[in-house]
């Protein structure tokens, strides 16, 4: 049975965002901007999200040099420059909303090479390719840095680019959380959206009990799609930390295999993560398990590529869900009367969230 107050103000909505990560927060963000005078709620079914926003790397990019090529290969030339200028203004969004409270940090970005066959030439038509978005070259290679890391002898150059940045994914959420807080938007943890009819008012249950309404219901859930969205398939990250070290000898992000691999300084410590393509089909899963193989895998490539002369000790390992389409590009579509799903694709999703977020609300 419902109070006066309840029925009044805690069970209609006119835009009720389903999941609390990175997309839903930017959504709701975009949404309570267009439209002031709404009422904006984000039900999220754990505490405070449970896919990919808390348990990702915090890397804020647009791609490595081998990572654009194999995409420009896999979906063409207009739509690798598409998804390069969405991320870039996503990052510069971030930085320029966030920046400050989210230790969002410009050290720049290094893709490991271990074979410099025709590198100059790759690196120049990469430059050229990217020219019409950054209007100057981006990538250069990093002589001095090389052996100054104190990477393995197989690393054989470093291409770098100074405009990629890193940030702290625990504070970027919390810093959404208090710019919805202030545009009055709620957020209601361990809700779990379990049921829906769409219509001219959409109608939701919570935890298979509260029954709600909306105007517009919007699933930003990542892998755990909609079934109408049977294209969406999850895919499984892994990451590991390792203790602080006292002498760390980089800072920045760094991606080697065409972004397969990832790692970063985290203040003095190492973060690594990928390794994903050694069990695609293991890895196409909701399951948050870690997979024995691949985190070996991350073993070996921390101890003999990146930290070769000092075997550090790992502190933290974890997975996270990501979700793929057929595209890498965003995908924000409407499923039903007054239901969309939108989602971020693919390993790059901070970047894209506030531009899909956009997207949604123009679509909306
Ligand atoms: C290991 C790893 C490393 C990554 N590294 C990077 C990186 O360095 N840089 C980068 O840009 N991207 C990275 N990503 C990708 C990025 O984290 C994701 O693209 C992004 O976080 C997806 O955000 P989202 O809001 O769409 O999904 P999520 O963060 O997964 O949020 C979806 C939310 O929906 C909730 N939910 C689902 N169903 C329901 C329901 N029925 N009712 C209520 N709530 C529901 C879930 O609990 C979840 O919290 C990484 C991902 C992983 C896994």
């Amino acid at each position: 049975m419902l109070s006066f107050w309840e029925k009044d103000q805690l069970i209609d909505f006119d835009f009720a965002v389903v999941g609390g990560g990175i997309l839903g927060l930017f959504t709701a963000f975009e949404l309570s901007i267009k439209y002031p005078k709404a009422r904006i709620a984000i039900f999220e079914k754990s505490m405070y999200g449970q896919g990919a926003t808390t348990r990702n790397a915090g890397f804020a990019c647009f791609g490595s040099m081998t990572e654009i090529a194999s995409d420009r290969r896999k979906w063409g030339d207009e739509k690798t420059l598409e998804i390069i200028e969405k991320r870039w203004r996503g990052i510069q969004k971030i930085k320029n909303k966030l920046g400050s409270k989210i230790d969002y940090e410009t050290y720049g970005g290094y893709e490991l090479i271990f074979e410099t066959k025709d590198i100059d030439s790759q690196l120049n038509e990469t430059n050229r390719f990217l020219f019409p978005i950054f209007q100057k070259n981006v990538f250069s290679i990093a002589v001095d840095n090389l052996r100054r890391f104190g990477f393995s002898d197989e690393v054989k150059q470093l291409i770098f680019n100074p405009i990629e940045g890193q940030l702290h994914s625990g504070k970027l959420v919390l810093a959404l959380h208090k710019l919805l807080q202030n545009k009055g938007v709620s957020f209601f943890s361990n809700s779990e959206i379990t049921n829906y009819q769409s219509g001219e008012k959409v109608n939701f249950s919570i935890n298979h009990q509260r029954e709600l309404s909306t105007t517009k219901l919007i699933f930003c859930t990542n892998a755990l799609a909609p079934s109408q969205m049977n294209k969406v398939v999850p895919a499984r990250g892994q990451v590991l930390i390792t203790e602080p070290l006292e002498h760390l000898k980089f800072k920045g992000c760094f991606h080697f295999d065409e972004g397969f691999y990832y790692f970063r300084n985290v203040g003095n410590r190492i973060l690594l993560g990928g390794g994903r393509q050694l069990d695609i089909a293991g890895e196409t899963t909701i399951s948050p398990d870690l997979n024995e193989k691949i985190q070996l895998d991350l073993n070996s490539k921390l101890h003999q590529i990146i930290s070769p002369g000092y075997s550090p000790k790992i502190e933290m390992r974890w997975s996270g869900i990501m979700s793929f389409s057929e595209t890498k590009l965003p995908v924000t579509t409407q499923i039903s009367k007054n239901v969309y799903y939108a989602m971020i694709c693919n390993g790059m999703g901070i970047s894209l969230s506030p531009i899909a977020a956009e997207k949604i609300a123009d679509i909306i």
